[in-house]
């Protein structure tokens, strides 16, 4: 009998296609991204992190070329840790920017590219804002 029941952090799913989300090292913290789509799950508080920490985010955000395989707009996609489903969030000041957020655990959904544009102007004030963090 093989000890290999250790699963620390199980595999998220890509909400977008379903694919199995791959760990990446975001600076000292671990995001899940789609190897898919590029999209990438952040725990609201690894964003949160990220963002302050202003994490080169060049090193996991493969970048746009992968945007086009995205789910159509109005396919609800739901959440990878608890099957909640995400709701759609765009940025007051740079509406070309859109996520999607769960309100039950917090996480964030951003599409390949989206997270360089997003870095340059911090969305953590509104999220806690939605969140009444
Ligand atoms: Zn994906
Ligand atoms: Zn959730």
């Amino acid at each position: 009998m093989a000890d290999t029941d250790t699963t620390p952090d199980f595999i998220l799913r890509c909400p977008n296609d379903g694919t199995k989300m791959e760990k990446v090292q975001a600076g000292e913290y671990i995001i899940d991204r789609c190897g898919t789509c590029g999209s990438i799950w952040f725990d609201l508080a690894e964003l949160q992190r990220i963002l302050a920490h202003e994490v080169p985010v060049e090193k996991f955000d493969i970048g746009g070329d992968l945007r086009s395989t995205a789910s159509p707009e109005h396919e609800q996609r739901v959440c990878p840790r608890d099957s909640s489903p995400l709701i759609d969030v765009s940025d007051i000041n740079q509406p070309h920017i859109r996520y999607q957020t769960c309100t039950v655990c917090g996480g964030v959904l951003m599409a390949a590219g989206d997270v360089k544009d997003i870095a340059h102007f911090s969305v953590v004030e509104r999220l806690k804002a939605f969140f009444r963090l």
